[in-house]
């Protein structure tokens, strides 16, 4: 690739927010098929007022990274499974699934055609992917709409943690995420949508991050609004809750390699209740945008559950996961088979 000039943005001083670049994709759906899609300048989207997505909040999103590893390559992290959990959604929103290798042809399309915007290394920054799917057509009673449009855009975002890995502090919601046999296991746009009121509930309150117990018995834990949980125990077991109302997070189930073949740790996915927090040594978020969060207290109705980790950094093996998973990522350390995407 030859070298490109890049954008003048001050890199480590930026946020997480929508910042327009050059280039996005988008395909549209017609007539029981996908065509061919294009890559366009306008950012804009001009729909029907009574479009699906506008009516009944027909639509899902996808969210990765590019970045530039130590030897200068543009790189994304497993888009294929983004394409995968996107395929998923769509099918859950009765929506027409978007196909897995053009989903990864279009991603590498968008950031090929941003290449200014993509971070250098070293800075912490990164590219965030944006890719989604909504109900174009109009409609009037409740039913899918007949049209859609895939599109996919990117905008540079600054590094997650800029003073240091701060632990959290997260409520034990009063509010549900997920409805057994509900959507909690897709990225629709309307678990964001009811989770608002939830989120600037809690942060009134002075919490980071609501946790989520499971709607059906509420004694069993979830995840947070946007992010999985995990936590280790005191022999160093690495241990994250089985439900079928979580998102399955892209940067858990890599976590849980990196800590079974990377750092020989025994790895355990099962039920967590509430009454064994205290128990646990460690806990971390994880996802695309931090990839782990440490948590450093749980409250839950009043009652405060402070890790042995303390306020103020996160713990050792949270740590060399971290270390671990983002030494993949940015090429210092060789990855699994499959893992990392050059664009090229
Ligand atoms: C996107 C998302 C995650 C994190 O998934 P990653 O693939 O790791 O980015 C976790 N929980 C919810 C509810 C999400 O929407």
């Amino acid at each position: 690739m030859e070298t490109i000039e890049k954008a003048n943005i001050d890199w480590s001083n930026l946020g997480f927010g929508y910042y327009k670049t050059d280039k996005r994709f988008y395909s549209n759906y017609k007539d029981g098929q996908w065509d061919e899609g294009c890559l366009t300048e306008d950012e804009n989207i001009t729909m029907n007022e009574s479009a699906g997505v506008l009516q009944y909040a027909q639509t899902c999103f996808e969210g990765m990274k590019a970045y530039t590893t130590q030897d200068g390559k543009v790189v994304i992290f497993r888009p294929d499974m983004n394409a995968h959990r996107m395929y998923e959604s769509a099918k859950r929103l009765e929506m027409p699934p978007y196909p897995v290798d053009k989903f990864v042809d279009a991603v590498c399309k968008v950031v090929k055609a941003n290449l200014k915007y993509v971070p250098p290394y070293g800075t912490g920054a990164s590219l965030y992917i944006r890719p989604f799917m909504f109900g174009s057509s109009p409609v009037m009673g409740v039913k899918p709409a007949e049209e859609y449009q895939f599109r996919v855009f990117v905008s540079p975002v600054g590094p997650y943690f800029k003073g240091g890995m701060k632990p959290l502090t997260l409520k034990i919601s009063d509010f549900d995420r997920a409805a057994p046999n509900g959507t909690g296991h897709v990225k629709a746009g309307l678990n964001y949508a009811m989770s608002l009121h939830a989120i600037v509930t809690a942060h009134n309150e002075g919490y980071n991050e609501n946790l989520y117990p499971d709607a059906k018995t509420r004694t069993k834990v979830e995840e947070t609004g946007g992010a999985n949980i995990f936590f280790v125990t005191k022999d160093n077991k690495i241990v994250t809750p089985k439900s079928s109302t979580i998102l399955p997070s892209i940067t858990r189930k890599s976590l849980l390699h990196v800590a079974k073949e990377y750092l020989g740790l025994e790895v355990v996915e099962r039920e967590i209740y509430l009454t064994e927090l205290s128990e646990f040594k460690e806990c971390g978020l994880c996802g695309t945008a931090a990839v782990i969060s440490p948590v450093g207290k749980i409250v839950d109705n009043g009652k405060e559950i402070c890790f042995p980790t303390g306020m103020d950094s996160a713990g050792e093996i949270s740590k060399k996961l971290y270390d671990t998973l983002t030494g993949i990522q940015y090429g210092k350390i060789k990855a699994p088979d499959g893992w990392i995407k050059v664009v090229d």
